[in-house]
């Protein structure tokens, strides 16, 4: 793969961009870039938010701009540390850093409550003490308009009191509301008198119990923004209606204003990409936790193996619109495929393994073959790999009555061993039920290499394992976590669950190169796919999760459509 390929790969549209420029331009922020990637610690990322990430901290990086990380914590009871922990983590790991820029919204608690009692002293918020059910109600419909609640008229000394008293603790859960004093009739139904701080009795993972008014998001992330100082404070299409919120909190209170820029999230086949749904995944163990190699997320991709590069490399390609649209997982695989391609060390891995015996090779002995480690990148060098008299090669890779277009081994067959020798399969051995267990094959000394001086040619070259050196491993086979392109559309999600998204295979024999396998290391296992050592990996036992086959469904996908 070229340079120059990727370049043009990578150059998709991104609106925003020219937004920036002409924001540059004009002076509107006096030139500065700051943007925010503001997740709420309920849950863990998803390749939807690296979305988000790659773009407010590319753009940061591109405008020689700051990037800040700002967790949006105002909801004390779905909200945990393990969350913050690991989406931390999973930012660093994608390649940005927020440098001091680390921001939690709860830490402006105090700087909120001040901006609602100034809407309260400018006749601009009020107590509202309707049940959430009469709220509702009172809201109106898209074709009605709301009706004024009761409350709405309250004296500012009566607001300030009972907005006071909120705080204090006086009242239970739902007993008040603190909303912004707008228009009931507004087309736009946020705008409806929204609800800026509830009455939420709970423990939250940093402030502890010092509150139990929480301030509600819109009301928040505006003046979190402007706070911040951030100049574009992008985020996906579902809250364009919330911008008009967002202008109002900002304009009745005459502070520093950013500007507010939808995207269109990102939504991927056979994926689920909201919280909500990962987290019954994890909750009804549909998956073994959070990072599951099956799982959306950035920890269940990158214990499948995927790198960061890879993901940000699909991030560039996908590109930023304001129009929603479905990605194809294939091109989440095709960016794997081709870093791996350019990285990953190539090794001789056996998944099912069927034993040949070579009985013309001399028994006991053992000769160290050399193999080149990365045909791609010749400064990966080569390595020595065992080879003797009984080996193990794929079942797959041998039929008793093959039909024309096999070309790899067969009774009477020649076909190649990898970079050793050629050989034939003079015999078959079975069990009692009749299945193969054993070849019995001779090879050709004058092979040594895998070619035949007198220029004999064969059709098909073969992996292996040899038996006495091979390493007992586990394989883990992926494949896609739902059997519908868009699971949303099911009925119920977890009812187009995948059944055979995972296939293990716990009699696998790897070249000994792979004993230690460092868990993460990622391998091109010769004609498999790419794998990767799982975390579960002990020594001795090694552990692999396959990250992608090796065939490239996005190269089809792309002729079909072009067709
Ligand atoms: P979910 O719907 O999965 O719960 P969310 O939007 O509630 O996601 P947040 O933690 O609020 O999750 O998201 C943090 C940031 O990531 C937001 O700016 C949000 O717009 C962005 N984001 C979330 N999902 C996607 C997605 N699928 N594509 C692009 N950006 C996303
Ligand atoms: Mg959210």
């Amino acid at each position: 793969m070229t340079d120059a390929k990727r370049d043009d790969s990578a150059a998709p549209p991104n609106f925003i961009r020219h937004i920036i420029r002409e924001d540059n331009a004009s002076g509107k922020f006096d030139g500065r870039v700051v943007t925010r990637f503001p997740p709420e610690p309920n849950g863990y990322l998803h390749i939807g938010h690296a979305k988000s990430i790659c773009l407010n901290f590319g753009l940061a990086q591109e405008f020689g701009g700051v990037c800040h990380m700002r967790f949006d914590d105002t909801n004390p009871t779905k909200e945990e540390a393990e969350y913050v922990e690991s989406i931390l983590e999973d930012v660093q790991w994608l390649g940005f850093g927020w440098g001091e820029h680390l921001y939690y919204a709860s830490d402006y608690f105090e700087q909120l409550y001040g901006f609602a009692v100034r809407l309260i002293e400018t006749g601009k918020a009020y107590v509202d003490s309707l049940s959430a059910d009469e709220i509702r109600e009172y809201r109106g419909t898209l074709k009605e308009p709301g009706r004024e609640s009761p409350f709405r008229n309250r004296s500012v000394a009566e607001n300030l009191d009972l907005f006071q008293r909120m705080r204090a603790g006086e009242f239970e859960d739902g007993a008040h509301v603190l909303r912004a004093r707008i228009d009931m009739a507004a087309p736009n139904i946020i705008m409806r008198d929204p609800t800026l701080f509830r009455i939420r009795k709970a423990h939250h993972h940093r402030t502890g119990d010092a509150w139990c008014i929480y301030p509600m998001y819109d009301f928040t992330h505006c003046l979190s923004d402007s706070i911040e100082g951030v100049t574009h404070s992008l985020c996906t299409l579902e809250f364009e209606n919330n911008r008009e919120i967002y202008d109002w909190v900002l304009d009745a209170l005459g502070v520093y204003h950013p500007q507010q820029i939808e995207f269109a999230r990102l939504n991927l086949t056979y994926s689920v990409l909201s919280k909500r749904k990962l987290i019954q995944l994890v909750a009804e163990r549909h998956v073994d936790g959070w990072d599951d190699p099956r799982m959306p997320t950035i920890s269940g991709l990158r214990r499948r193996g995927y790198t960061p590069e890879a993901i940000r490399s699909f991030c560039e390609r996908i590109g930023v619109a304001r129009r929603d649209s479905m990605v194809d997982f294939a091109l989440l695989e095709y960016s794997i495929r081709e870093d791996l391609n350019r990285r990953a060390p190539r090794v001789m891995a056996v998944l099912k393994p069927l034993k040949v015996v070579i009985e013309n090779y001399p028994e006991g002995e053992v000769e160290e073959l050399e193999f080149i480690n990365n045909p791609e990148d010749p400064s990966a060098g080569t390595r020595k790999v065992p080879f003797s008299r009984e080996l193990y090669i794929e079942q797959d890779d041998f039929m008793e009555n093959p039909p024309r277009k096999f070309f790899r081994l067969g009774p009477g067959r020649e076909v190649r061993l990898r970079y050793a020798y050629f050989i034939t399969c003079t015999d078959v051995i079975k069990d009692d039920a009749g299945r193969v267990v054993e070849l019995r094959c001779t090879y050709d000394p004058a092979t040594k290499g895998g070619d035949a001086p007198d220029g004999r040619k064969v059709k098909g070259t073969l992996h292996w394992v040899s038996a006495a050196h091979g390493v007992p491993a586990e394989v883990r086979l992926y494949s896609a976590l739902f059997t519908e392109e868009n699971p949303a559309e099911c009925e119920d999600f977890r009812s187009c669950l995948n059944p055979d998204s995972l296939e293990l295979l716990t009699d696998c024999r790897l070249e000994p190169s792979l004993a230690e396998a460092a868990p993460g290391a990622g391998y091109q296992f010769e004609r498999m796919g790419y794998f990767c050592a799982d975390r579960d990996s002990r020594p001795g036992r090694p552990v692999f999760n396959r990250t992608v086959t090796l065939r490239d469904t996005w190269a089809k996908i792309q002729k079909k459509q072009k067709k």
